[in-house]
């Protein structure tokens, strides 16, 4: 069967067939603007149609919506002169029985030039000096807050910061990082030294019906709490998302789901325009009866991703662990080859179009 629906629409449509027990198997672009989903009911799975390109005229207006670079804010404090801001708040985000230590840390910009957008890291200058005598060099922390902050009064800033903690391979002493714990553990009153903003990778396209694909390990999580809370908790003249946001989450444990309260509320409060998927790697098993990571989840939803993949106004971001890039990679490239498309290419596009944004650490 073959629907034809406004963009719109399109994400809407494609739950309500999802949702009947249909199959998308490919979606076409009609006239360069309304996109064509053909529809199988088979439960069985079948070839994914090849994909047509997009039309210049749409994935120019897609690059242009996405490089909306306009007054980004960069590096107002540099390390030289940072902002001494203080923390005014400082709780836990892991629950009891969870792996590790999570803190939500905010911190008062009173006074200062710092502003910024969602998707921006701050650099944080920890005090003291190091090894060699010299004072201690920044770590980057992605913003966890939209651009009005926590209080929506322009005037702070918060992360979701994990406290480093390892075995020295030698020694197997138990080392803690210098940067994570003195954040970790700050006390509300204390100074913190600041700088930045930087980071335009991970911004957020300001098109209101775009398809945010959202793929978070652990803190990776930081980034997309500011584009959901921008999405789905505030109120703004200039932005009111109509799209399709879709987060899949990996954490060790339930208890290690940071935010989990306000995401299944936003869930359970907007089902047509947010959906939220765990991967419990210690608690859920993949199909091969091992630990279920955030690369199976993708792996179960990779012809769904890859074809919302097709329409311009889909945008995918990952954010976390440096080692999820590889098997996120290797699941969408089953989708793509089904296709008849080397993912390699095909993602190489993508991120011309500003439409694959990494962020990890
Ligand atoms: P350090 O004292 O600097 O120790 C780190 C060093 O310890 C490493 O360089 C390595 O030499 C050593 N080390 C680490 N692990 C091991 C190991 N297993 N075995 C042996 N040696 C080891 N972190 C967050 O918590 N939240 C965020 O939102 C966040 N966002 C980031 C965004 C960006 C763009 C980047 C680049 C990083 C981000 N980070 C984030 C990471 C953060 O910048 C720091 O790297 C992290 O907090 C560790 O800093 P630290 O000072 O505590 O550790």
């Amino acid at each position: 069967m073959f629907f034809t629906v406004p963009y719109s629409r399109m994400n809407q449509e494609m739950r309500r067939i999802t949702r009947l027990g249909g199959r998308i198997v490919s979606i076409k672009p009609f006239n360069g603007i309304a996109p064509v989903a053909t529809v199988s009911s088979a439960s069985t799975p079948q070839p994914i149609a090849q994909s047509s390109p997009v039309p210049e005229q749409t994935k120019k207006k897609a690059m242009t919506q996405a490089k909306e670079k306009t007054d980004i804010p960069v590096n107002i404090y540099r390390p030289n002169q940072p902002f001494i801001g203080k923390c005014i708040e400082n709780y836990p985000l892991v629950d009891e029985g969870g792996i590790g230590i999570v803190q939500h840390v905010t911190f008062d910009l009173s006074g200062s030039d710092l502003r910024y957008l969602e998707g921006q890291s701050i650099g944080i200058i920890p005090p003291g000096t190091d090894a060699n005598g010299k004072p201690h060099k920044l770590r980057l922390y992605s913003i966890a807050s939209t651009r009005h902050g926590d209080k929506l009064d322009d005037k702070t800033v918060s992360l979701c910061v994990r406290q480093l903690e390892y075995q020295h391979p030698e020694t197997k002493e138990t080392v803690y990082g210098v940067c994570s714990t003195h954040l970790c553990n700050i006390g509300v009153g204390a100074d913190v030294a600041i700088t930045g903003p930087v980071g335009k990778e991970m911004l957020l396209p300001s098109d209101e019906d775009a398809t945010i694909i959202m793929m978070a390990t652990g803190t990776g999580i930081a980034p997309f709490r500011a584009f959901l809370w921008r999405m789905f908790k505030e109120q703004h003249e200039d932005y009111k998302f109509k799209g399709l946001a879709w987060l899949i989450f990996g954490v060790p444990k339930t208890a290690n789901i940071l935010y989990q309260e306000e995401l299944e509320k936003i869930a359970a409060e907007f089902p047509d325009n947010f959906r939220l998927t765990y991967a419990i790697s210690r608690e859920q098993q993949n199909p091969q009866g091992g630990r279920m990571y955030i690369q199976h989840r993708v792996a179960e939803h990779a012809d769904e991703i890859w074809n919302l993949l097709q329409s311009p106004k889909t945008h995918a971001y990952m954010c976390g662990l440096k080692g999820m890039e590889d098997g996120i990679d290797d699941a969408i490239s089953g989708a793509a080859n089904k296709n008849g498309t080397d993912w390699s290419v095909y993602q190489k596009q993508l991120k011309k179009e500003h439409r694959w944004h990494v962020e990890t650490y």
